[in-house]
C-alpha cells in the first residue's frame, strides 16, 4: 500500500485543509505514516502569511534533499505553493507536486499523474468557483470539528498575501454547511468551529441567500452540537445581528476574535482596513453592552510602514480602552505582491521588536488584572485531552476562550461522548 506523510503549518484553515487532503488520500488507497522517512509521498501544507513561516518550508525541504532518487515523491501544498508556483521546482528540484488550496478538489487527478511518474505536477489555478468540499475529511479531534463556510478573501489589506494565495471569496451553500453540521452532530461531535478568512462576508450562494448571522443561528440549532465558534471576523463586515445571535443562544460561544491591527486611524487607512478606530470601537460597544459577557480577542501588527511613535501610542491606548482577553501581536513582515511593499518608510527590525515587546508586556498586565477578577467564578470547560500519563485533564478551554485558572474552576463538565471517545 502507498504511504504518505503530511506536515501542516499555519492557521486553522490550513489545519482543516490538511484534514480534507488526508481524507482524500486515504480514499485513494494511501496510508498515513508518522515519519517522513517511512513515506512514499511527503507533503508540506504551507503558510506564507509572514516571511518566517515561508522560510520554515524551504528549510524542511532542504533537510530531505538527499532523499531525491530514493523513490520518494515530495509535494508542496497551500499558500507558499500558490505564491511561489513553479519557481519551487527550481529552488527545490526534488519536489514533484506544487498545488494551492483552490486546486485540492483535483487532488485525485494529480495523484494519478504523480503515480505515472510525472515530475512536475501543478494545481495553481485560482478560478475555482467552488469551495473545497469533500466527503472524505479525516478528523483527529474527537469532539471539535472545523467546517469551512467561505474560502478566499475579497479584501485587499495592504500587508496581506492571502488574497493572492487563496483567491477570491467563495461561500458554500447553507444547505451544504448544515448537512455537514448535522452529520457531525449525529456522529457525536459536540463542538463546531466555522472557518473563513472573513466569515462575516459569508453570503449563501443558493436562493435562500443567508448572511453569516442567519447561518450562525441555524448551526446553533443543530441537534447534538453544544458549542459553536467562528473565526475570523473582519470588523468592517461585523454586524450587530451577530451579537444578537450570540445573546439569544448559549450554544453560540460568547467569544469574538476581531482583529484590529492598529489603533491609529492613519495606519488603518494605509493598511486599507476599511474602518476607523471609532467604527471598530462601536462594534466593541455592541459586545460590551450585551447581556452575555462576550470575550473579545484581537490581532495587532506593529511596525507597519510609516507607523510613528504617536501611531503606536494610539494602539497602546486602544488596548487600555478595550481590555482584550488575549491577543496575537506580529511584527510587520514584507510579503510579495502586496501594496505595502511600495511604501518607502519601512520601520527597522529592532524597532519593530521593541514595539512588539511593549505590546506583549502591556497585554500581560491587562490579562493578569482581568484574570484575577475571574477568581471564584464558575467556568465550564470542555475536556480537550488528557495529560500523557492520563492522570489529569489538560488544555481545557472555557466558553470565554480564556485559559482556565485552576483557582477559577470549581465545576468541570466533561462530555460523556467526548470522554468515551478518548477511551
Ligand atoms: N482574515 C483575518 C483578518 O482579516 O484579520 C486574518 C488573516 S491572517 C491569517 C492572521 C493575522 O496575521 C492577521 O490578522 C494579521 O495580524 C497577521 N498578518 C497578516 N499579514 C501580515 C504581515 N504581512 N505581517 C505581519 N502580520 C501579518
Ligand atoms: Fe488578509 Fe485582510 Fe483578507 Fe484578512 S481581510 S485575509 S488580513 S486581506
Amino acid at each position: 500500500m502507498k504511504t504518505f506523510y503530511i506536515e501542516t503549518f499555519g492557521c486553522q484553515m490550513n489545519a482543516h485543509d490538511s484534514e480534507k487532503v488526508i481524507g482524500t488520500l486515504v480514499s485513494e488507497g494511501y496510508r498515513q505514516v508518522e515519519k517522513p522517512e517511512d513515506a512514499d509521498l511527503v507533503l508540506y501544507n504551507t503558510c506564507s502569511i509572514r516571511d518566517k513561516a515561508e522560510q520554515k518550508v524551504f528549510h524542511r525541504l532542504q533537510q530531505f534533499k538527499k532523499e531525491h532518487g530514493k523513490g520518494k515523491v515530495f509535494g508542496v501544498l497551500g499558500c507558499v505553493a500558490q505564491q511561489e508556483g513553479e519557481r519551487i521546482f527550481e529552488r527545490a528540484p526534488h519536489v514533484s507536486l506544487v498545488a494551492g488550496s483552490a486546486s485540492y478538489a483535483r487532488l485525485p487527478q494529480m495523484l494519478v499523474q504523480l503515480e505515472a511518474g510525472n515530475r512536475h505536477v501543478t494545481g495553481l489555478s485560482l478560478d475555482s468557483e467552488e469551495a473545497f468540499d469533500t466527503p472524505f475529511t479525516r478528523r483527529d479531534n474527537p469532539h471539535r470539528a472545523y467546517i469551512t463556510i467561505i474560502e478566499g478573501c475579497d479584501k485587499s489589506c495592504a500587508y496581506c498575501v492571502v488574497p493572492f494565495t487563496r483567491g477570491p471569496e467563495r461561500s458554500r451553500t447553507s444547505a451544504s454547511v448544515l448537512n455537514e453540521a448535522r452529520e457531525l452532530g449525529a456522529m457525536g461531535y459536540t463542538e463546531i468551529q466555522l472557518l473563513g478568512q472573513n466569515v462575516n462576508s459569508y453570503r449563501d450562494p443558493s436562493p435562500a441567500g443567508w448572511d453569516f448571522a442567519g447561518l450562525l443561528r441555524a448551526v446553533g440549532e443543530v441537534e447534538g452540537i453544544r458549542r459553536v465558534r467562528f473565526i475570523t471576523s473582519h470588523p468592517r463586515d461585523f454586524v450587530k445581528e451577530i451579537v444578537d445571535a450570540i445573546e439569544d443562544n448559549p450554544v453560540l460561544c460568547n467569544h469574538v476574535h476581531l482583529p484590529v491591527q492598529s489603533g491609529s486611524d492613519s495606519i488603518l487607512e494605509r493598511m486599507q482596513r476599511l474602518y476607523t478606530r471609532d467604527d471598530y470601537l462601536r462594534r466593541i460597544e455592541w459586545m460590551k453592552s450585551a447581556r452575555r459577557n462576550i470575550s473579545i480577542t484581537t490581532d495587532i501588527i506593529v511596525g507597519f510602514p510609516g507607523e510613528t511613535d504617536a501611531d503606536f501610542e494610539q494602539t497602546l491606548s486602544l488596548l487600555d480602552q478595550v481590555e482584550y482577553d488575549s491577543l496575537f501581536v506580529f511584527k510587520y513582515s514584507r510579503r510579495p505582491n502586496t501594496p505595502a511593499l511600495a511604501f518607502d518608510d519601512h520601520i527597522p527590525e529592532d524597532e519593530k521588536g521593541r514595539r512588539l515587546t511593549i505590546v506583549q508586556e502591556k497585554q500581560r498586565a491587562i490579562q493578569i488584572r482581568r484574570n484575577a477578577e475571574l477568581r471564584a467564578s464558575i467556568a465550564v470547560p470542555l475536556l480537550n485531552r488528557f495529560s500523557q500519563q492520563r492522570s489529569h485533564p489538560i488544555a481545557a478551554a472555557d466558553r470565554y476562550r480564556r485559559l482556565v485558572d485552576n483557582d477559577a474552576v470549581i465545576e468541570c463538565e466533561v462530555l460523556a461522548d467526548a470522554a468515551s471517545r478518548l477511551g
